[in-house]
């Protein structure tokens, strides 16, 4: 059986947690059978990234009118829609007439403008279609319209957490097609690290307690609730050092500025020698072997949150906002102290109490360790990809494998679209 022709479908070109988890899948499929390549609807670093793990990709970028919507965003809704549908309709005529001539077996689309894209021009190519959906939609028509094509575009909806699966379920959509298959980390990445080299760029010597957060720049990521509870814990333990690590990735609507906003604040409490904002870092494993406490403070539910199985897979103690799928990633309590999302209080007492119980912070960190070796493992989640891939295709390695049936104990069906 020659190997198939997948085309993954990028709505952006910056690299960010839907991308790096796309890179993982890339690194880790099956070349034999299967022949990745990428279609970006944005510029940016992603396709040096795919260069180097020599997958060919083409870049295609999205008009502003699309490129600037945003579900996240204040100022999205179904008005502004209407200025973008031209630049879609152009780039789905395109991606279709593409999809046809190069023979593609399957499209796999990865965020949410690609899912409509890519989604529709795989329907016109008459090409199966994956969608991979990795954050929760709101409420409001320009969401409903898309669990109204997500009803009926694509084959299967893989979901990076079964939060975001029953979202889905909730809204008609056939359980048979949406499988909730975990996003992992390649552990050995995370053994062994030295976070000397990040200490000393910031002049935080060694023995000096850390906390720190790592995500992109945005308001329900939490970063102004961790420099809140950081003014708190700073009052009783004044020799803590905080640091917040990311940028602001978007372009759209309803985003921009939030760095400066942190950065006003941290000064406004007097805390520009306590709270770092080094930026986007690409050493994550070692800027996590810098910290003593990492903390995730996501305010909206969080889809599923990458950065957790990292810092479990660093060995870290966690602190987590209790949201989304956070507990599904990071179980009951064991491998990390659950706090109410928004809690400033809470989240800085929970701080304290951890920098002063390292017996406790060893604890978690086993178990959080343990947790990503058995549940969160980059070779597991590229094999439940597969199967769905062997479903569709009808190209299974191992006669009876059924990639959805790990998930069928947790199924609420709510009956089909
Ligand atoms: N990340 C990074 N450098 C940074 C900040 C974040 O490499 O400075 C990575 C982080 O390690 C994680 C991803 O970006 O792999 C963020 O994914 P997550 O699911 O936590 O959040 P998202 O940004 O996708 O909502």
């Amino acid at each position: 059986m020659p190997a198939a022709r997948l085309c993954y479908v990028s709505p952006v070109g910056f690299v960010g947690g839907a991308e790096l988890s796309l890179l993982d899948l890339l690194t880790h499929l099956d070349r034999d059978r299967f022949h990745p390549e990428v279609v970006c609807l944005g510029e940016g670093p992603l396709v040096d990234h795919l260069t180097a793990l020599g997958v060919p990709s083409r870049v295609w970028p999205m008009g502003q009118a699309v490129a600037r919507l945003s579900l996240r965003g204040k100022r999205s809704g179904l008005g502004r829609l209407l200025p973008a549908i031209p630049g879609t309709l152009g780039q789905v005529a395109r991606l279709a007439a593409y999809l046809r001539k190069a023979g593609v077996r399957l499209a796999h689309t990865n965020g949410m403008k690609a899912h409509v894209i890519g989604g529709l021009a795989a329907r016109l190519a008459r090409v199966p279609v994956v969608w991979h959906v990795r954050d929760f939609l709101g409420q409001g028509r320009l969401e409903d319209l898309v669990f109204w094509l997500g009803a009926r575009v694509p084959v299967r909806i893989i979901t990076n957490s079964q939060a975001v699966a029953r979202t889905w379920w909730e809204r008609g959509v056939s359980p048979s097609r949406v499988v909730a298959v975990h996003n992992g980390v390649d552990v050995e990445r995370y053994e062994g690290r030295d976070g000397d080299a990040f200490r000393v760029s910031l002049g935080i010597p060694a023995g000096v307690p850390l906390v720190g957060l790592i995500g992109m720049l945005a308001p329900w990521k939490g970063q102004m609730e961790f420099v809140e509870a950081a003014r708190l814990v700073f009052r009783s333990a004044p020799q803590t050092r905080f640091v917040i690590v990311g940028e602001e990735p978007y372009l759209t609507d309803g985003h921009g500025g939030f760095a400066e906003s942190l950065q006003r604040r941290v000064m406004e409490l007097g805390l520009g020698h306590a709270v770092f904002l080094p930026g986007y870092r690409r050493d994550v494993p070692e800027v996590l072997a810098a910290l003593d406490v990492v903390v995730h403070a996501s305010t909206a539910p969080e889809p599923f949150g990458r950065v957790l199985v990292e810092a479990m897979a660093a060995r870290r103690p966690l602190i987590a906002a209790d949201c989304g799928a956070v507990r599904e990633v990071v179980g009951d309590g064991d491998a990390a102290v659950l706090v109410p999302p928004g809690a400033i209080a809470s989240l800085a007492e929970a701080m304290l109490a951890l920098l002063k119980d390292p017996e406790r912070r060893a604890a978690l960190a086993e178990a959080g360790w343990a947790r990503v070796r058995q549940q969160f493992t980059l070779e597991a989640h590229v094999r439940q990809i597969e199967q769905v891939y062997e479903e569709i295709l009808g190209v299974s390695r191992e006669p009876g494998t059924h990639a959805t049936a790990w998930v069928a104990e947790s199924r609420e069906p709510k009956g089909e679209a």
